[in-house]
């Protein structure tokens, strides 16, 4: 069953003639004839949990946004999509932009915004202009501007370029970047629905989840919320790649298993050159990377599948997280502490600086593991990287900590004899030549 992307292959649809024609804009008529109590009530019987990355619920979130007097709240839709692994925002946005469009006044109107923010990631420099003309578009048809299909409501969508930032993407660091600050990540509480953009009580959301408003609206909050599995309702888009034969970005439903996922010919079409399957990262970067044996099947034997529960079942001993979707996929061939050392130089690089463990933890868990990849680390220096992971998460500001310790905890937790194997064999691991994990 695709919800989002059902459309996606229709020639042209990514302007208003043929979206329109196919049954675009029908949740804004309405949506519009609703209040914004009952837009949210349905979206919070949908059950729906924010695409981002957290699975925060949506509807709980919107219930959170603060209402004083007088006050302007706004929405944000965060296209800030820089988690390494993660591109399925880049695809709604390329071919579906009309759908986040659409998504974006219904959520306005439930939310009262009448002037709601894009934050797209400046490396993504040739969407704006995609969105920029969806907005045209649907303002010239009547669904933007002043007096929305004569009902007085006014919106006006913009849309705001970021400049290259990982940091951008949490949401209090964006909204400051959104002000014209330097994207410094806040201290929460407040949070944003409190105080947000301009100290207004706003709310952040992912392109996914408000393009997900569509669905919803049309068929109603139950109907979605029936779909799936437990607290995975809908459907979910995954950005899929690495080592796999059909890379690229699926809606699947949450009863998929992760082994149909990776080797039905339906969608991945398995690893390359028939290599054996060694790991996996299936939430984007900051997640845990599971070994093969615990991707497929949970620790007590159970089929895993492509959903919430059953990804983390087991913790982060032997599960991970579905997280943002970003889907990295490593054969036999791939090196773990290449790869964790490739991720810990990324979170060294975007850190912000403002508190000391993440600023001087990333910078040191890189150093550590360069060492110990290129043959020149010590058996002590296991432990040390551990023992720096270990005091970097919880211990700050934003997540982006937390993201940087847990990728180089999970090495080490399930691919331990590998660190060895490199202190062990320190020629070999200087001039052995890995494949590089394509992510
Ligand atoms: P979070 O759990 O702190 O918050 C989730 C959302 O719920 C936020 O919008 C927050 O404001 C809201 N919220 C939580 N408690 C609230 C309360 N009591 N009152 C009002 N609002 C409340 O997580 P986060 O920092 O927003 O996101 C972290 C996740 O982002 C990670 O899990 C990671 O997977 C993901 N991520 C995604 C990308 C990407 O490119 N998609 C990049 C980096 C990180
Ligand atoms: Fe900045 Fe890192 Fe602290 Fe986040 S955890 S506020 S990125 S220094």
């Amino acid at each position: 069953m695709k919800l989002l992307l059902e459309n996606a292959h229709i020639e042209g649809i990514r302007y208003f003639e043929a979206y329109r024609k196919n049954g675009g804009y029908r949740s804004v008529e309405k949506a519009l004839k609703m209040t914004p109590d009952e837009i949210v009530e349905e979206v919070k019987k949908s059950g729906l949990r924010g695409r981002g990355g957290a699975g925060f619920p949506t509807g709980l979130k919107w219930s959170f946004l603060a209402k004083p007097e007088g006050v302007p709240r706004h929405l944000v839709c965060n296209a800030d999509e820089s988690e390494p692994g993660t591109f399925k925002d880049r695809y709604l946005m390329e071919f579906l932009p009309h759908l986040l469009i659409e998504g974006l006044i219904v959520s306005s109107f439930a939310l009262g915004s009448n002037a709601t923010y894009i934050y797209i990631r400046g490396e993504y420099a040739w969407i704006p202009d995609i969105l920029e003309q969806a907005i045209q578009e649907a303002k010239n048809n009547g669904f933007l501007g002043k007096n929305i299909l004569g009902t007085g409501f006014d919106l006006e969508i913009y849309v705001h370029r970021g400049a290259g930032a990982y940091i951008c993407g949490e949401e209090t660091a964006l909204i400051e970047s959104l002000e014209g600050k330097r994207g410094n990540p806040r201290i929460k509480p407040p949070f944003p629905a409190v105080q947000g953009v301009w100290m207004r009580p706003t709310v952040v959301n992912n392109v996914e989840t408000l393009a997900t408003i569509v669905p919803i609206i049309n068929m109603g909050g139950e109907a979605y919320g029936n779909i799936g599995v437990g607290k995975s309702t809908g459907t979910k888009l995954i950005s899929a790649c690495g080592n796999l034969n059909k890379p690229g970005v699926y809606e699947i439903p949450f009863d998929l298993s992760v082994e149909d996922f990776i080797y039905s010919d339906e969608w991945c079409g398995g690893i390359p050159n028939g290599k054996r399957l060694k790991a996996c990262i299936p939430g984007g970067s900051s997640v845990p990377i599971v070994p093969a044996n615990l991707l497929l099947k949970t620790a007590k034997g159970e089929t895993r599948y492509m959903n919430y529960e059953s990804l983390s079942d087991g913790g982060f001993q032997t599960g991970t997280m579905l997280g943002s979707g970003g889907f990295i996929v490593l054969d036999e061939d791939q090196c773990v502490v290449k790869h964790t050392m490739t991720l810990a130089h990324f979170y060294m690089h975007e850190s912000c600086g403002q508190c000391s463990p993440c600023r001087e933890g990333t910078g040191w868990m890189w150093r550590i593991l360069k060492n110990i990849e290129n043959g020149k680390g010590k058996m002590e220096d296991i432990d040390l990287l551990w023992d720096v992971q270990r005091r970097i998460e919880g211990n700050t500001i934003c997540p982006l900590g937390d993201a940087a310790a847990w990728p180089v905890a999970a090495a080490i937790r399930h691919f331990r004899d590998e660190f060895e194997w490199h202190v062990l064999n320190p020629e070999e691991a200087q001039q052995r030549n890995y494949g590089i994990a394509h992510y």
